[in-house]
């Protein structure tokens, strides 16, 4: 049995973007990633790089946002040079629509407070009000009850298939391997190394990453970890092509490189149901037209549902076993937005052995009643 440097253990996008930030660093990397039919995040989302609005209340949050949003250009040249994949990446700025008064005053206090808790920062979020939002958008018909839009230069798009497939290749020409179907149901640390158990192979390697988005408390648990995130579902709606409608990606509507139009998503705490219901196509059509009229006549060809990753405050966990260092868990619940600081700011401090003090607030010691009290 041949020893990687790492076990990857989950082939999302924060598994693949770790495990790619690896190789890339020199380090043999060996990715194990699940069943056909697994959840995978990776495959149902929205695809933007997003910055505003995260991190409200948790300053660090933002700032590791907005460094993966700046590594994003240099992350994106380089996983396409390295795979020969386009993956649809443009930086255009980002929406974040208003219907009404309250709604727009409601925006105005969060962009306001996240500004105050970020300190000298320099801004990158304002309001829009409609007048304004309307010069942005000059062809664009807003519907009569759109009062404005939160703007951030430091939004993105991608497409987010094509980033995984992208990732994948740049592993294996960085030297690594990925091996699919192959669920781990067991970790067994012992002698300065990990072994991981799919049916009846053994996969060994001096460190791992546990990596499995949703499954990874499960996996966590055997190397002494507490990863505590839960399924959120999301929804999405997708149109047929359009003729070009939007100049950049907006919450909740996006269209794609191809002239798809993607509208979403909802917050659903449904544990791991992974169905998708008429009464939130029929909630998130209405919003839509009622921001973009033009909508109205557009015809919906897909709707899909997935689970997102999400922790107890909606940050990522990033952490070291105290009990078997040389095991890390990695979830998060925006691995599109943070692929680029999970390859190349997170992967190399793993490499290092060590996380960064800018990365100590990731730690799930911060759900500990006890640490908190
Ligand atoms: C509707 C929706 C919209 C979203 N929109 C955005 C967005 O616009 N921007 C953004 O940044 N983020 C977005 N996200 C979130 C983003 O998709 C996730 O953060 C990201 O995909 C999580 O990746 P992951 O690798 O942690 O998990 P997943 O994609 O869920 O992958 C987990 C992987 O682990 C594997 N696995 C599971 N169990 C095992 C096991 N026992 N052994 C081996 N492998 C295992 C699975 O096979 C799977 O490949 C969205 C999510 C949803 C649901």
């Amino acid at each position: 049995m041949a020893e990687a440097d790492f076990l990857v253990i989950g082939g999302g996008l924060v598994g693949c973007a770790i495990a790619y930030g690896l190789a890339r660093a020199g380090c043999s990397v060996l990715v194990l990633d699940g069943e056909d039919r697994d959840i995978r995040a990776s495959r149902a989302n929205y695809g933007i790089v997003w910055v505003q609005g995260k991190g409200l209340g948790l300053p660090p949050y933002q700032r590791w946002t907005r460094l993966s949003s700046d590594t994003w250009p240099a992350f994106a040249a380089a996983i396409e040079a390295e795979s020969d994949v386009a993956i649809d990446y443009e930086r255009p700025g980002g929406l974040t629509f208003c219907l009404g008064a309250d709604e727009f005053d409601e925006r105005s206090a969060q962009v306001r407070t996240m500004r105050e808790e970020l300190g000298e920062a320099e801004p990158d979020t304002c309001m829009l009000d409609r007048r304004d939002l309307q010069h942005m958008l000059p062809g664009t018909l807003l519907g009569p009850r759109v009062s404005g839009a939160v703007f951030c230069w430091r939004d993105a798009h991608v497409n987010p298939l094509l980033l995984l497939k992208a990732l994948q290749v740049a592993i294996v020409r960085n030297g690594g391997r990925i091996l699919t179907g192959r669920p781990v149901d067991g970790l067994i640390a012992g002698n300065g190394s990990f072994t991981a158990v799919t049916g009846s192979d053994r996969h060994r390697g001096k460190q791992v990453v546990i990596a499995a988005g949703t499954a990874a408390p499960g996996i966590a648990r055997h190397v002494g970890l507490n990863v505590p995130v839960r399924p959120q579902r999301g929804q999405i709606l997708v149109t047929e092509r359009l003729a070009p409608i939007l100049p950049m990606p907006t919450v909740p509507i996006r269209q794609t490189a191809e002239g798809t139009v993607l509208i979403g998503s909802t917050q659903e705490e449904v544990g791991f149901d992974t169905g998708a219901t008429g009464e939130a196509a029929a909630r998130m059509a209405a919003r839509a037209i009622e921001i973009l009229p033009a909508l109205r006549d557009a015809v919906v060809v897909r709707q899909w549902a997935g689970l997102r990753v999400m922790s107890p405050d909606v940050a990522p966990i990033y952490v070291q076993s105290e009990r078997h260092p040389g095991a890390w868990a990695a979830t998060c619940h925006s691995g599109v937005t943070l692929a680029a600081a999970h390859a190349l700011h997170l992967a190399p401090a793993i490499a290092q052995g060590v996380l960064p003090d800018e990365l100590s607030f990731f730690h799930p010691r911060r759900f500990d009643v006890s640490q908190a009290a």
